[in-house]
């Protein structure tokens, strides 16, 4: 499917001649009222109250741990999802997330075009609010672009400073959240607004609250048109069957203004009023076609809703359907949703794999890890008795707040024995045990007879039983010895 892309805040076309260099124009679409809009307004809402007060959950997971919710405990190395406790090895449940939500953003795309952009984003979240300060503090559309055209005068010093500051606060609160996340919220909160927490939480509240607010607050629609790679390559998820928002041509053209005591006959529906291409807040013309600077926001359908009304029109000549719905209308059929389809059948079936395979994993998760390191200097080493010796270092994770004992064997080499440095000597089994939520290390050395091995490098397998009945955890590993 192609979509133009028309940069609708140029002033000057980059193919229309002449300079180069065209001045970005600040765009400030008109306020609208529909079910958009509400939508919009709604969504907004939880993501926002989501974001500020996520961090202040609390999970009871015992004495001793952490009871936040959501936390990314840096210093401890761990991440916490209410009963779900990440330890660094298992970073792949992570990468396993961010897959299921980039097929669902495909999922979502391919059947309702740009919802994500429209309503999801971060990026027009906070722009619609920073827009709303704007609307409150100098007015709507008309207000704000006099004033941009106005020189600076003492009222206009006044307004900007005032919605300049409240971005700030906004911005503010919007750094803080993202830190709350990474440490006890409550005391957090307090020691960062009684300026004792550490130089580093102050740089993260600036780093994301600075982003916010030049992002929201006057880059905005750039960041769509320029920054963002997925308005780039949406048109790679659409088909004639996504919903998108479009322009009902065969009804609106030809369009012209409407004149008191006029009719609509032999004409088109479309007054030219351009209140769509006003409550944009890309500033693009959707009676042009499918854009890349259309992020599906909506706002264009409630402001030619209302006027459709004013006019005792039918409403939907700019709506949310699928071209290939669009075409059967010109053509004086009916749409029809088709929501199954082979693509979107496709997201369904890796989401619902990958989803599986997830859940699978995370119903048979293992609380104990052991990972075994072979030492390499040296590899080998002979003793006295002709018998060679090994050295390993072995790291036994436990995963539970339970201190738990376990037994360690050695397999795989007949009449081979090991000692734990700092434990017992020369033995095929011994007990072990692993204070509670920790990591034990040992140095262990693996001796066996020369007669019994194969060659430079015999397999030889480390096991771990837990003594209260997880299955046994084996790690398999070689062992080393000179050429015979
Ligand atoms: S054209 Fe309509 S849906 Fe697209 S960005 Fe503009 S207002 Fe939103
Ligand atoms: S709001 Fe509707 S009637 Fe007005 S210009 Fe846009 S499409 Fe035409």
């Amino acid at each position: 499917m192609s979509i133009k892309t028309i940069d609708p805040t140029l002033k000057t076309s980059p193919n229309g001649g002449g300079s180069l260099y065209a001045e970005t124009v600040m765009i400030h679409p008109r306020s609208v009222k529909g079910k958009f809009r509400s939508a919009k307004w709604w969504v907004a809402v939880v993501l926002l109250a989501f974001w500020h007060l996520a961090p202040f959950l609390r999970w009871d997971r015992g004495p001793g741990a952490p009871n936040q919710a959501i936390l990314a405990d840096m210093a401890g190395r761990r991440g916490y999802f209410f009963f779900l406790e990440i330890w660094p090895q298992e970073v792949y449940y992570l990468t396993g997330l961010l897959f299921i939500a980039a097929i669902s953003l495909f999922l979502m795309s391919s059947l309702a075009g740009r919802v994500w952009c429209g309503f999801l984003c971060w990026q027009t979240v906070y722009t619609d609010l920073f827009m709303l300060v704007e609307r409150v503090v100098v007015g709507d559309r008309a207000k704000r672009m006099a004033m941009d055209r106005q020189k600076w005068n003492g009222d206009k010093i006044v307004k900007k400073t005032v919605v300049n500051l409240i971005w700030l606060v906004i911005s503010a609160a919007c750094g803080i959240a993202f830190t709350l996340f990474f440490g006890d919220a409550p005391t957090m909160l307090r020691d960062i607004l009684t300026l004792e927490e550490s130089v580093g939480t102050y740089s993260a509240i600036a780093i994301v609250g600075g982003f916010c607010f030049m992002l929201a607050g006057y880059a905005r629609e750039q960041v769509c048109l320029y920054m963002c790679p997925y308005s780039r390559f949406q048109s790679a998820m659409f088909d004639e069957h996504s919903l998108i928002v479009g322009y009902e041509e065969h009804r609106g053209e030809p369009r012209q203004p409407f004149r008191k005591g006029s009719t609509f006959e032999n004409r088109g529906h479309c007054i030219d009023c351009k209140m769509c291409v006003n409550a944009c807040p890309t500033g693009i013309d959707i009676r042009d076609g499918i854009q890349m600077g259309c992020i599906g926001c909506a706002l264009c359908i409630d402001a030619c809703d209302s006027m459709m009304d004013k006019y005792n029109l039918p409403r939907g000549l700019i709506r949310w359907d699928s071209i290939a719905n669009q075409a059967a209308r010109a053509a004086g059929g009916q749409g029809k949703l088709r929501l199954v389809r082979t693509r979107t059948v496709i997201y369904v079936v890796i989401l619902t794999l990958v989803g599986g395979l997830m859940v699978g994993s995370l119903a048979s998760r293992k609380t104990t890890e052991l990972s075994v390191q072979h030492e390499r200097a040296p590899l080998f080493v002979q003793l006295s008795n002709g018998s060679i010796r090994n050295g390993y270092v072995l790291k036994i994770s436990n995963m539970i707040r339970e201190e738990r004992s376990y037994a360690l064997e050695v397999s795989g080499i007949d009449d081979v024995t090991f000692s734990v440095v700092g434990g017992p000597s020369n033995v095929t089994k011994t007990d072990l045990v692993i204070p509670a939520d920790s990591v034990g290390a040992y140095n262990v050395f693996v001796t066996a007879p020369p007669a019994k091995l194969q060659g430079k490098r015999t397999a030889l397998a480390f096991t771990l039983t837990e003594k209260s009945g997880e299955r046994p955890t084996r790690v398999e590993s070689m062992f080393a010895a000179p050429d015979q």
